[in-house]
């Protein structure tokens, strides 16, 4: 039994066919942690489709209705890179839906895992890159009306940057002062990368990226840290730590939303990174330890993973699932 709820339905499957993006992915997560005893089908909660009203908090009215009616034009159905249909549609709600009850079971017991979710991509009025509805955004901005929380941080180490994410929470106000040099115990790594920063609304975005990937517009997020191809573990994690101490400097938020990508995996088919199986867990375990150590209710959504080997993506994200029990076990 885990010290925390996983939140999944055997309906997560999307349905596009032989694809690179491996839809069944879920429902083998589930089984792999069953399998290994890391799971009890008392940890899983199953969750409701969002309603249109929540999917409506992010999304355009225009664009819920193309959805409903599968009238989007053929460019808006080409840019998702996943065929249309009203299956492919209901899916999506139901996934978003399943990130609203993970957002409120991680204010309720500290941290809940998603074993989906993470569709950073999707935008408020057009939906890409395998992403219809950006489910972290629905689930933030109905904590914010229930009147749950006033202020989050999305942690986006997805391979690729979360520009969606961006685009969507990207609308306000100061900038910020740029961040300080390596000190306080960070080293530097060795191979240079940059991290950018944009503005503060009431929700933070940071996203780790390779920084030569799609997306090629990349709207600035509140912190992007845009990587060199190849960068590995021990770099990987000198930034993120770096920055989830830079951002908590800046902003305090009452629930951190991780988008816990498996693609930056060095054998990833999408991805140009070089981080291990063991890499990933480690930071894992960082951005949960962060959560913890700073008291920040915490969940952590799926997103994407294209490993070469397919055991390789559910491995990862099941790593995900682990590192959770490791950083708040007792
Ligand atoms: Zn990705």
């Amino acid at each position: 039994m885990l010290p925390f709820k996983l939140v999944y339905r055997e309906e997560y499957y999307l349905p596009i066919g032989d694809h690179v993006f491996p839809s069944a992915k879920y429902r083998l997560i589930q089984r792999y942690l069953a399998d290994q005893g890391i799971m009890t089908p008392d940890d899983l909660l199953s969750p409701d489709p969002a309603t249109d009203d929540d999917v409506l908090l992010v999304h355009t009215p225009m664009y819920v209705h193309k959805l409903k009616t599968g009238t989007l034009s053929a460019r808006e159905e080409l840019e998702l890179e996943v065929p249309y249909s009203k299956e492919l549609v209901e899916a999506f709600w139901l996934q978003a839906g399943g990130s609203i009850l993970t957002a409120e079971r991680a204010l309720q017991d500290r941290v809940c895992v998603h074993l989906g979710g993470g569709f950073h991509h999707a935008f408020t009025d057009h939906g890409e890159g395998f992403c219809v509805l950006n489910d972290l955004a629905i689930a933030i901005r109905r904590m914010q009306k229930d009147g749950r929380i006033v202020r989050a941080m999305t942690v986006d180490c997805d391979v690729h940057q979360g520009n969606g994410t961006a685009a969507i929470f990207g609308n306000a106000q100061e900038p910020f002062p740029p961040p300080p040099a390596w000190s306080a115990g960070l080293t530097a790594p060795r191979r240079p990368a940059h991290m950018k920063q944009g503005q503060i609304g009431d929700v933070f975005t940071i996203s780790l990226h390779q920084e030569n990937n799609y997306p090629a517009w990349k709207p600035p997020s509140s912190l992007d840290v845009n990587l060199p191809d190849g960068t590995n573990d021990d770099e990987y994690l000198a930034w993120l730590e770096k920055a989830l101490v830079y951002a908590l400097e800046q902003f305090e938020p009452d629930l951190l939303v991780y988008v816990a990508g498996a693609d930056p995996y060095r054998e990833d088919q999408l991805g140009g990174l070089a981080l291990t199986l063991d890499g990933l867990l480690r930071r894992d375990e960082l951005v949960f330890r962060f959560a913890r150590n700073n008291s920040i209710p915490v969940m952590a959504t799926r997103a994407g993973g294209y490993a070469l080997r397919l055991e390789d993506t559910i491995r990862i994200h099941a790593n995900t699932v682990i590192a959770a029990r490791q950083v708040f076990k007792g």
